[in-house]
């Protein structure tokens, strides 16, 4: 399928000179957002893939689908202050100032081989923090997959040591 004709480029958002990829016409066409999930879904039942986790908001959004067609669980990387139980934590670097994503100590067990999912990789900051606080609690990424890959942005260098999939480079 061309995923692409489902992906909106918005000039000058969330400033200008930002091209943002919007996927909200991909998830709002079912047969689209069906196969999409069924193209991760077949990456990860190859990795024998046990458990998937993804950053708010729209890790969600991508993870959760592919959790209920494996029959697997999911598990939110999430931001300060939403988790109500014990939680790790990892702090990482945006483009201006500082973010962390926290987990529930017990969402993920140790040797559980995981999937780490998100719509979109820009500078690879997000999904290195997701898959540093899955090892904190002793899960194994087992790989990485995304819908859409910003190249120019190098975000692979952050995470070489992880097999990735993904369904549109740009
Ligand atoms: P990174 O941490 O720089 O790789 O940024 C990736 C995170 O920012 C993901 O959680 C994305 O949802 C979000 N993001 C960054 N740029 C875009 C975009 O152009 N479209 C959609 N999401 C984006």
């Amino acid at each position: 399928m061309d995923y692409k004709q489902f992906v909106a480029d918005v000039p000058d958002f969330p400033e200008k000179g930002v091209t943002f990829r919007d996927i909200s016409p991909l998830m709002e066409d079912g047969e689209a957002y069906s196969q999409a999930t069924n193209d991760i879904a077949h990456y990860a039942a190859d990795k024998g893939v046990e458990m998937i986790c993804g950053p708010e908001a729209r890790g969600f959004i991508v993870g959760c689908p592919v959790a209920y067609k494996l029959g697997v669980g999911f598990a939110p990387a999430r931001k300060k202050g939403k988790l109500p139980r014990e939680t790790v934590s990892v702090s990482y670097n945006l483009e201006y100032g500082k973010a962390s994503l926290y987990m529930h100590k017990d969402a993920v067990k140790p040797g559980q081989k995981v999937l780490v999912v998100d719509d979109l990789m820009a500078t690879g900051g997000t999904i290195a923090a997701t898959i540093e606080l899955v090892e904190k609690l002793g899960g194994i990424v087992v790989g990485t997959a995304f819908l859409i890959e910003l190249r120019d942005l190098h975000g692979r260098d952050k995470i070489k040591d992880y097999d990735m999939f993904t369904l549109m480079q740009y």
